[in-house]
């Protein structure tokens, strides 16, 4: 089990899981065709497909957990971890960056929706 990181991770680690799932979900609808061999390897070979393209990701996952800046959030005050130069508290969600130049810039749509709680580490 790895240990919680920031948002962002959290979104691609519930997209690996995700692979993980549908690639179960294709090999047991290969079951159903088990009475055409050639029907149920395509299946199961395109649910092993998803399956390593979930390992895949598991793996970009441990490279960019190695890049995480820890930082202590100005909102609530705990110790989390950052991917990049903007990322959100894992704990509250409150919008972090670590260049004032790029507040407002580089957050997407859904962050921009709260538009003045964008506080700087310094
Ligand atoms: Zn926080």
């Amino acid at each position: 089990m790895m240990a919680k990181y920031s948002s962002k991770i959290n979104k691609i680690r519930s997209f690996a899981l995700s692979l993980i799932f549908i690639g179960f979900i294709v090999m047991y609808g290969g079951i159903y065709f088990r009475n055409s061999p050639l029907i149920m390897t395509i299946f199961m070979l395109f649910g092993l497909l998803f399956i390593i393209a979930s390992t895949v990701v598991y793996f970009w996952i441990g490279m960019l957990s190695t890049k995480t800046i820890q930082v202590k959030c100005p909102s609530c005050g705990k110790h989390t971890k950052m991917l990049g130069k903007v990322d959100m508290c894992m704990y509250c969600r409150e919008p972090l960056t670590l260049d004032p130049n790029l507040e407002g810039k580089e957050f997407d749509e859904s962050y921009n929706k709260k538009s003045n709680n964008k506080k700087p580490i310094s």
